[in-house]
């Protein structure tokens, strides 16, 4: 006997920064009195673009429809625009699919993971950020992370692309984060070489290159990292230039790691299946969702490709439940980029994941298990400045990718 579809009653976007982050969070609510979803749609850049793209397009779309055909939705939301994979437009598909998720999970009483096939792990191994003015001051924060208990620690030198400069830019030289990427890609295998010195093999060291070198650089940057075993070097190049992954893949035994930037399956279908990448590490919201995102899972189990899905400050604790979520449930899990969490993030979202001796774990509430507490969030809100370090320049003054 057909029952009665649950369906949706109401669709918006709630904007919020409470560790001065602007994050945007869809709630999608039912016909079913108390039943709510909730999903993650922060593009931090580009917050009230998102918004009106739910608030003004996905709404009337979804707008008495079906709370359980998330994939149908996801389809046919997907091309209701005719112009699909643009960031803007995955991320408010991506506040709809998982708030879905997070329903169809409040319906059958189980957290998400156990609707993704089951726990493969009963926690999810965490790595997070050092970074140093010098290779000391890296040391002394990845021995400060190993003795809170992680085991997986991203090394950086004086943030992305280094801070040190041959030489001033010429006269009349805009402002901006200047870096100097050959400076840079020196620097990264003296920090290793240090760090390896003085640690020994048994922690996990990653580094991210956050696409600052040329394309041939990070060849030879991936060849010279090599003695220091790295877990995996991430975005070595620019997604403009996937093709050199082959490049220095027939040149390096170095894991490389790749996908943040990505918005099209387009982008990251030739990586996995011609084998050119360890790990994938995509912005789940980027991409539209959780659907998306266990399909790209499934399609990398196949390759041999390890997930190491995007965890940064600009993804918001309901995000982070679904980055775990996932993590538990798929068996070529690799690690969880994580970011910490703040007490206003933790009282703004109730249910957040929890995090103890490296290992991350999610609510055990149905669904994603993160709640938010609407009146709370509104003490904090968005700034909605321009972003001023994604304004790079070289050294001679000419702008590039950050
Ligand atoms: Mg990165």
């Amino acid at each position: 006997m057909m029952t009665k579809p649950i369906t949706i009653r109401a669709v918006r976007t709630i904007l919020t920064a409470p560790a001065g982050i602007d994050l945007a969070v869809v709630k999608v609510e039912t016909s079913e009195p108390g039943l709510y979803g909730l999903g993650c749609a922060t593009y931090t850049q580009r917050v009230l673009a998102v918004k009106s793209a739910v608030d003004d397009y996905l709404r009337p779309f979804a707008l008495g429809k079906d709370v359980q055909a998330i994939e149908d939705l996801w389809q046919s939301a997907n091309v209701s625009g005719y112009w699909r994979n643009g960031p803007v437009w995955n991320n408010a598909l991506s506040g709809l699919d998982m708030a879905l998720w997070d329903i169809k999970g409040k319906i059958a009483g189980l957290p998400l993971y156990q609707l993704l096939g089951g726990a493969c792990r009963t926690g999810v191994a965490a790595y997070r950020h050092a970074d140093g003015r010098d290779p000391i001051e890296v040391e002394d924060h990845v021995r400060e992370f190993k003795d809170q208990g992680y085991r997986f620690i991203r090394c950086q030198l004086n943030g992305y692309g280094g801070a040190e400069r041959r030489g001033p830019a010429p006269k009349g030289a805009p402002d901006g984060r200047y870096y100097d990427p050959d400076a840079y890609a020196r620097s990264i295998p003296k920090l290793f070489d240090r760090l390896r010195s003085q640690l020994g093999f048994e922690l996990e060291l990653l580094h991210d290159v956050h696409e600052r070198v040329a394309p041939i650089e990070a060849v030879r940057l991936a060849k010279a990292l090599e003695p220091y075993r790295l877990f995996f070097l991430e975005d070595a190049l620019a997604p403009e230039h996937l093709e050199y992954f082959s490049m220095i893949r027939t040149q390096s035994d170095c894991p490389l790691a790749m996908g943040e930037l990505f918005n099209n399956p387009a982008e990251w279908q030739p990586l996995v299946t011609r084998r050119l990448i360890d790990f994938i590490r995509v912005h789940i919201s980027q991409i539209g969702g959780i659907s998306p995102a266990r399909k790209l899972a499934v399609l990398s189990e196949a390759f041999g490709v390890r997930t190491a899905w995007h965890g940064p400050g600009d993804v918001s604790p309901v995000g982070h439940a679904a980055n775990i979520h996932l993590d538990m449930a798929v068996p070529n899990f690799g690690v969880q980029e994580w970011s910490g969490m703040n007490d206003s993030l933790r009282e703004v979202f109730p249910g957040s994941p929890e995090v103890e001796d490296g290992y991350l774990y999610p609510s055990p509430g149905p669904g994603l298990g993160v709640d938010l507490d609407e009146e709370k969030a509104k003490q904090y809100p968005c700034r909605l400045e321009a972003p001023q370090w994604t304004l790079a320049r070289t050294v001679d003054g000419t702008a590039v990718r950050p």
